[in-house]
C-alpha cells in the first residue's frame, strides 16, 4: 500500500543533510576577526573605493576560476543584476528581453533602472530561452537580452549571442544556478557582455548571501565597481564622463564574507563533479519510466545541475502531477530542510502573471516604468510564453536529490519510490 494511503515507507532513515561551512571556513573568519577590520571599503576615492584584502583575493580566485578579466563581488545577485543592468547604461522605457522562468530578480532588477522586462519562452528540453521567441520579441525598443541558466543547465548560447550581434543587444546573463557549467567549454556568466551569481545558502558555494559578476570589459567592470560602492563621489577622480547610472550605493560583500569565499570556492569544482555522478546516475535509474523524462544536457554543455528536472506526462502516468509529488514524498523520510524535498513540481509561476506586472506597477503608483515604455496592452497577458506556463501547471517535476553529500543509494531510494507510486496510479485515482 502506498505510504500516503497508510502502508509503509521505502525509506525511513532521513537523507543526509548539507553541510556547507568546515574547518577552513571557520579559520578564515576566525582570522578577520582577530584582525577586527570586518570590511575595509570606503565610498570615496583611494585604494578603499575596491574593498580589503580578503574581497580582492576571492575576485582575483574567482576570475582566475572562470576565466573573466574581472571579478566584481555585491551583496546579493539580486543586486548584482541590479548592477549589471546599472552598467549598461539603458534609457528607462527600454525593453530587455528575459524568460519568465526563473526568479523574481531576473526580471525586477531592469525595473528599477527604468528598463522594462519582455517575456520570451524558453524550451522545453532545457528551459533555457528559446531563440525562436525571442527573435519574435525583439523590436526597435529592445536593447538587451537576460539568458538565464535554469537548473544549472547552459542556454543556447550560441543562437542567443547570434541574435544580440544581429540586432545590436547587449547580453546578461542570470548564471545564479550555473557556476562552472559550461557552454562550448567555457564557463557560462560572461559569454554576452556580463552576467554573474550567486552566493545565496541555497547556491552550490555561499557566503550567506552575496554575488559575484563577471565580465571581461574593462568599462563595464569600472561601472559595476561604481554602482556598487557610491560612484557619486568618485567619478571625479577616475575621470569617468558619461555619467549615466553612476550614482551608486552600497551593494558590497564584507570581509568576513570574502574570507568564507575564498574556502568554498576552492569546494566548487568537487561540488560540480559530485553532482554530475549522481544526475547521471539518476538519469539512468529512470529511464524507461512512461511519463517521466530526465533531463538530458545537450552535447557541447555541461551542466552544473542545481536541482534535476524531468518532465512530466499525467497522461502517461495516469497520475495528476500533485498527486504523484504527494504520494512520491510519503514514500520517503520528511524533508527537515528544503534541500531534503525529494520531489517538487512547477518550480515558479511565470513571472508575467506577477501583480507588478498584472498591474504595471513597480515605482510609485502611476505605473513607472511601465509608463515610459511602448508595451501592447497584452504584454503580459495569459497564454504569452505557453512552454513556460505548460511547465509551472503541468510538465516538470524536479528532486533537490541529485546532490552533495548523498550517494547512489540514496537516488536509487528515490527511484524506488517513483516506481511504487507508478505501479500503484490506480490507487491514485481512485
Ligand atoms: C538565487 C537566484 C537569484 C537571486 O540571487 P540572490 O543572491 O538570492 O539575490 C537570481 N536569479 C536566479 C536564477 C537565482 O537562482
Amino acid at each position: 500500500m502506498l505510504a500516503i494511503h497508510g502502508g509503509s515507507r521505502v525509506r525511513d532513515v532521513p537523507f543526509a543533510p548539507r553541510i556547507t561551512m568546515g574547518e577552513a571556513e571557520r579559520r578564515a573568519v576566525a582570522e578577520v576577526m582577530e584582525s577586527d577590520v570586518l570590511s575595509a571599503y570606503l565610498g570615496g576615492p583611494g585604494d578603499g573605493f575596491l574593498g580589503g584584502p580578503r574581497v580582492r583575493e576571492f575576485e582575483e580566485r574567482w576570475a582566475a576560476a572562470f576565466g573573466y578579466r574581472h571579478a566584481i563581488t555585491t551583496n546579493s545577485w539580486s543586486t548584482g543584476l541590479m548592477t549589471c543592468i546599472g552598467s549598461l547604461a539603458l534609457e528607462p522605457g527600454d525593453e530587455m528581453i528575459c524568460p519568465p522562468y526563473t526568479m523574481s530578480a531576473t526580471a525586477t532588477a531592469a525595473l528599477f533602472y527604468g528598463v522594462v522586462p519582455v517575456f520570451a519562452d524558453v524550451e522545453p528540453e532545457t528551459f533555457g530561452l528559446d531563440p525562436a521567441s525571442v527573435e519574435k520579441a525583439v523590436t526597435d525598443r529592445t536593447r538587451a537580452i537576460m539568458v538565464v541558466h535554469l537548473f544549472g543547465t547552459p542556454a543556447k548560447m550560441t543562437a542567443l549571442l547570434d541574435i544580440a550581434r544581429r540586432h545590436d543587444l547587449r547580453v546578461i546573463e542570470d548564471a545564479a544556478q550555473a557556476p562552472l557549467a559550461t557552454y562550448d567549454g567555457r564557463p557560462v556568466g560572461g559569454q554576452g557582455d556580463l552576467g554573474g551569481f550567486s552566493l545565496n545558502y541555497h547556491k552550490h558555494i555561499h557566503t550567506g548571501e552575496g554575488g559575484v559578476i563577471v565580465t571581461d570589459d574593462d568599462d563595464l567592470a569600472l561601472r559595476c565597481q561604481l554602482i556598487r560602492n557610491h560612484g557619486e563621489n568618485i567619478v571625479e577622480s577616475h575621470g569617468v564622463e558619461d555619467l549615466a547610472n553612476t550614482i551608486g550605493s552600497n551593494y558590497r560583500l564584507t570581509e568576513l564574507q570574502a574570507a568564507i569565499g575564498i574556502e568554498q570556492l576552492k569546494r566548487l569544482p568537487g561540488i560540480l563533479d559530485a553532482r554530475q555522478q549522481l544526475a547521471d546516475h539518476l538519469a539512468s535509474a529512470l529511464a524507461g519510466r512512461p511519463g517521466l523524462d530526465p533531463l538530458v544536457v545537450p552535447p557541447g554543455r555541461r551542466s552544473a545541475y542545481y536541482g534535476f528536472p524531468i518532465r512530466y506526462d499525467e497522461h502517461e502516468t495516469g497520475i495528476p502531477r500533485s498527486a504523484f509529488v504527494d504520494a512520491v514524498n510519503a514514500e520517503l523520510p520528511p524533508p527537515e530542510t528544503a534541500d531534503q524535498i525529494a520531489l517538487s513540481g512547477g518550480y515558479t509561476r511565470p513571472l508575467y502573471l506577477n501583480p507588478a506586472f498584472q498591474q504595471r506597477v513597480a515605482i510609485g503608483s502611476g505605473g513607472w516604468p511601465f509608463s515610459e515604455s511602448q508595451l501592447p496592452d497584452d504584454a503580459y497577458a495569459a497564454g504569452t510564453c505557453p512552454t513556460a506556463e505548460d511547465l509551472y501547471e503541468r510538465g516538470l517535476v524536479y528532486t533537490m536529490l541529485a546532490r552533495e553529500p548523498l550517494d547512489p543509494s540514496d537516488v536509487d531510494d528515490f527511484v524506488r519510490a517513483v516506481d511504487k507510486v507508478l505501479e500503484h496510479a490506480d490507487d491514485l485515482n481512485r
